[in-house]
């Protein structure tokens, strides 16, 4: 083991960041005062960096890891029941329409009053397509209310 009676001298230094002339000529031709010196000083330049703030506790990190796993598990839950809640909304809707349009004196009768205007089949499917946006984004819309 290789040792300088100036070890602890530029150790020393090092750490207050205080050079003596001659000491500082010794570190930079020594290999042990210098490998001292580089570590001294980078430990002394670590401890005046400003200390991360404090660690929440240990209780709080879990209660919200639990939390947010539990909303995770609720959000990922809900999506196949959303989806067969609108599929059974659809096909009650479908079912009442069709209900609807087979009792109806007067909407058959709107049909066939529409049928003998004898529109063309261009103004029909734009119409139908007006009809079917306007449900739409009545369904959008209600749908998204409802996920506030
Ligand atoms: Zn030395």
């Amino acid at each position: 083991m290789i040792e300088c009676p100036f070890e602890a001298d530029a150790l020393f230094a090092a750490m207050r960041e205080k050079w003596d002339p001659t000491l500082r000529e010794h570190v930079a031709t020594c290999p042990v005062c210098s490998d001292v010196s580089v570590v001294a000083g980078a430990l002394h330049r670590e401890a005046e960096l400003p200390q991360p703030s404090e660690l929440p506790d240990s209780g709080r990190i879990w209660w919200m890891s639990q939390l947010r796993a539990r909303r995770e598990a609720a959000r990922t839950a809900g999506r196949p029941i959303t989806a067969i809640q609108v599929l059974a909304f659809s096909a009650a809707m479908g079912l009442l329409g069709a209900c609807f349009g087979a009792t109806s004196q007067w909407f058959q009768a709107t049909v066939r009053w529409a049928g003998a205007l004898q529109l063309p089949w261009s103004t029909v499917a734009l119409l139908g397509g007006l009809a079917a946006l306007v449900l739409v984004v009545a369904f959008a819309i209600v749908a998204a209310i409802g996920l506030e």
